[in-house]
């Protein structure tokens, strides 16, 4: 079986390398400005055809679908693909998922609008359109807050944190018109954890045990799985959410919530209909791993046991030059991503495996002040 798959970067080369055991072969299709070096030597890398921009969208489909010899399922591993082209190769093979879940994932404002609809409780937030609206906004939700643009954000980009009405004034000052964006009211959160879930075509479902997230400049740093201390509360809640999502789209694949705890509440913060970078502990830390899962989910095969012995975590490599040499530990495994190094660039992780909490926590620590001791 052929999995085509939109979008070249270090989650199409973690999908390939799960997938090659399972004897499923891989097409890439490059948008421009993909390099291709992360899934080098692991399927064939096709360009977008000469031309896209101009070509109608049926015409585009047929030619990329021809162009990657004729997948099996298409999936995605960004949210920044162009929908109506994956609606338009469902002409051809199965889209996994479905591209409405991605629509719903590539605007903010849709994704908040889902998550509410589903009944799940989130930061208050209002979508804005304009310098007055953004002002007004402010005025109702009140300092402190965080305003992200609806589309094209991601790790922190396109994301102002704002205290003061001097922070605003300086935005404001900064450009002259705004885009369509989210003001979020800027909770206090104890923590961030994620849920990455999996459902298969036919309706089955897994899910990983919760994974505890630390940021650093709104791009992921460190996870650990299962979460700590999730009491009883808290698990009821995770399991509603999970329940109220997945029962509200109609999805093939892995999917994932990013939350805050605030009080013991959950508040999603965002959803990633792919694999994420909060799951990668799964490679060594779980029976399956979400990339393996995804791609058991989304070509009809069984899933895959979700459970997990012990405790893992992932510390990921934000542009620094780290080898294998110095990574490996007897518990310690290295992903390369085959990038080249450029300033908080992701360019790989290292995932390490405990059967002791606290030693597992100590480790992470560890190794997390030995990459970033400057
Ligand atoms: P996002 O791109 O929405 O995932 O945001 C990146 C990171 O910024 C999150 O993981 C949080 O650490 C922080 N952040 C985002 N939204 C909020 C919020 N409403 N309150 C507090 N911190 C936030």
């Amino acid at each position: 079986m052929r999995i085509g798959i939109i979008g070249c970067g270090q989650l199409a080369r973690m999908l390939a390398l799960a997938g090659w055991p399972l004897g499923l072969k891989f097409s890439f299709l490059a948008e421009p400005g993909d390099t291709g070096d992360c899934v080098r030597g692991l399927g064939e890398l096709v360009p977008m055809p000469d031309g896209f921009e101009a070509m109608a969208i049926t015409e585009l489909a047929e030619k990329v679908y021809t162009s990657l010899e004729k997948p099996d399922v298409i999936t995605v591993e960004k949210e920044s693909v162009p929908v109506d082209l994956l609606e338009a190769l469902k002409k051809y093979c199965a889209v996994y998922p479905d591209p409405k879940a991605v629509r719903i994932c590539q605007n903010r404002g849709c994704e908040k609008e889902f998550i509410e609809g589903v009944g799940a409780a989130m930061a208050p937030k209002i979508v804005v359109n304009t310098a007055a609206e953004l002002k007004l906004a402010i005025e109702q939700l009140g300092f402190p807050v965080i305003v992200k643009t609806c589309e094209d954000g991601y790790d922190g980009l396109n994301q102002w944190k704002m205290d003061t009405a001097g922070d605003l004034t300086e935005f404001l000052e900064s450009r002259d018109s705004i885009v369509e964006s989210v003001v979020e009211k800027r909770v206090n959160f104890s923590r961030e954890i994620s849920l990455i879930l999996v459902r298969a075509a036919d309706g089955r479902t897994a899910s990983y045990p919760a994974t505890q997230n630390w940021h650093e400049g709104g791009i992921l740093r460190a996870s650990l799985a299962p979460a700590q201390d999730i009491d009883e509360g808290l698990a009821k809640q995770i399991q509603d959410l999970t329940e109220r999502v997945l029962g509200n789209i109609d999805y093939v694949g892995v999917l994932a919530i990013e939350c805050f705890v605030v009080d013991g509440k959950l508040l999603v913060n965002e959803l990633a209909p792919r694999v994420h970078n909060s799951g990668h502990w799964t490679q060594q830390g779980a029976a399956t791993s979400q990339f393996e899962n995804h791609l058991r989910a989304i070509a009809g095969l069984p899933l895959g046991s979700t459970e997990v012995h012990g405790f893992a975590g992932m510390v990921n490599l934000l542009g620094v030059e780290v080898t294998a040499q110095t990574a490996l530990k007897p518990n310690a495994f290295f992903h390369t991503y085959n990038k080249s190094v450029r300033p908080n660039r992701k360019v790989g992780h290292i995932n390490i495996v405990h059967n002791d909490a606290e030693a597992m926590k100590k480790q992470l620590d560890a190794t997390i002040a030995a990459i970033y001791s400057d």
